[in-house]
């Protein structure tokens, strides 16, 4: 038996927000991931070429994923009834929040407290992706 969402907002609006959103990063992802590709190709060879730009685009990649991970885990709780409360203290999350962060995880006290780890989770994904280029 599923358990009744105790969320305080409408979870069905919410779906819609993160999948659309979903979309959105995943698009963004798309055209960036050419930008990974075209610098794989010429990484041995020239690195010279590389731009500027280019290296920017990869930095926003990496942010852009994290943020997708987010939208699954979110869209996840939505599936299992979950969404909209806390993972830490178990309260539901004000609605004006989810409005803001559809895909919050914690209350924002609890966000307060869980800030030095999800600032060490972010970086993991910055410091990931330009891996052998210089
Ligand atoms: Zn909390």
């Amino acid at each position: 038996m599923r358990k009744i969402p105790r969320a305080l907002v409408d979870t069905g609006a919410s779906r819609i927000v993160l999948l659309e959103k979903r979309q959105q990063v995943m698009s963004a992802l798309g055209i960036k991931f050419d930008t990974m590709a075209k610098i794989g190709r010429v990484a041995e060879e020239d690195q010279a070429q590389l731009s500027h730009d280019e290296f920017v685009s990869l930095h926003l990649n990496s942010l852009d994923y994290a943020q997708l991970r987010l939208i699954e885990a979110a869209l996840d709780r939505l599936d299992s009834g979950d969404y909209g409360i806390c993972l830490s203290c178990e309260e539901p999350i004000p609605a004006k929040r989810l409005n803001v962060l559809p895909w919050a995880r914690y209350c924002v006290k609890c966000q307060e407290d869980v800030g030095a780890a999800m600032d060490q989770e972010w970086n993991r994904e910055r410091t990931r992706v330009p891996v052998g280029v210089r």
